[in-house]
């Protein structure tokens, strides 16, 4: 059946989560940059001064499919984004839910979980409530009769190489056939039976994806973070949910800095989130050509964005 333009707006949702202030914010008495006012419109407060220097708020309003305030909890913002997608997997389709941000806008937060405190907990991030929602729905007659078998990844793409997050950071070759089907070759694809399993896995990748650097955050922040469930029957592809942390979208600093090493990893993630804003349009005109291989990470998600039954969603 040919795709209707009803079913093309159905592809792909794009979300705000404000976060609250933090301690520093609040001491210094800072005003959020955003409001919203209601449950789809967001509101930006830009700060200006006139030429003679009186100062003032410039406002704009932008509607999203959904916008959440600092009250809601990520059980709030899974709700209605991530979770609509889970059933897509089991229809034989493909997923993908993002995080888009600046270092700090609480996409870890989002994804993986709460890990301010010492108590690090990733059950309430949407990994895992996507997760657990997955197990819940194999138990579901029409689903169960189909015999499928769960297996989750976790990877990082790190200046435009990729490293197994669940195998001590290996670093990963990604290859493309002549049918431009892109493998991640030797990526561990773990057998999972339950939410439990989940939730050990992701521990395993956070650790690994902070561990050895002499700023965990600074690393962390420049790396896009991939974790997948995967759905098999008989061994072969049924469907496929990406969960994708993305490397912090800082403007300007990246550019101005001294350091080599620091621009040029500035300039990888700018051209990877360039990218992946190209294909996304693309994905919701159903334009045939679409510039997967301008980044490691727009090749590694080809095949979730070519299917006819795939659907993004986008938390920003
Ligand atoms: P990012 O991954 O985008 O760099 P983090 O998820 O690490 O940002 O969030 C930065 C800080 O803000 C962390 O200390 C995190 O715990 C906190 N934070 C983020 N979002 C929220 C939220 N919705 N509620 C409470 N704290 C949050
Ligand atoms: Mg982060």
């Amino acid at each position: 059946r040919p795709l209707t333009t009803a079913d093309l707006e159905h592809r792909i949702c794009v979300c705000v989560r404000a976060r609250p202030l933090n301690k520093k914010e609040l001491t210094m008495k800072d005003l959020d940059v955003i409001t919203i006012p209601s449950k789809d419109v967001v509101m930006v407060h830009e700060p200006k001064q006139k030429v003679d220097l009186t100062r003032y708020l410039e406002n704009q309003t932008f509607r999203f499919d959904y916008a959440f305030d600092d009250s809601a909890d990520n059980d709030m913002v899974y709700r209605f984004t991530a979770r609509p997608l889970v059933e897509t997997i089991f229809e034989r389709g493909m997923a993908t839910c993002f995080a888009y941000g600046q270092t700090g806008s609480g996409k870890t937060h989002t994804m993986g979980g709460d890990f301010s405190g010492k108590n690090q907990d990733c059950s309430k991030g949407i990994y895992a409530l996507a997760a657990r929602d997955v197990f819940l729905m194999l138990k579901k007659p029409n689903y169960k009769k189909l015999d499928l078998n769960v297996y989750a990844t976790f990877f990082e793409i790190y200046s435009g190489k990729v490293f197994d997050l669940l195998n001590r950071k290996a670093k990963l070759r990604v290859l493309e056939d002549g049918k431009q089907q892109v493998q991640v070759v030797g990526l561990q694809e773990r057998d999972v039976k339950c939410t439990e399993d989940v939730l050990k896995l992701i521990e395993v990748g956070n650790s690994c994806r902070t561990s050895g650097q002499t700023s965990a955050n600074a690393h962390s922040s420049r790396s896009h973070a991939v974790f997948q469930i995967i759905l098999r029957r008989r061994g072969k592809m049924h469907g496929k949910f990406s969960l994708i942390d993305l490397a912090g979208n800082e403007r300007g600093a990246d550019t101005s800095s001294a350091d080599r090493q620091t621009r040029l990893e500035g300039a990888e993630i700018n051209k990877s989130l360039l990218a992946l804003k190209e294909c996304i349009r693309a994905l919701g005109r159903n334009k045939p050509h679409t510039p997967f291989r301008a980044s490691k990470l727009t090749q590694v998600l080809r095949d979730s964005f070519i299917g006819e039954n795939s659907r993004t969603c986008m938390v920003r």
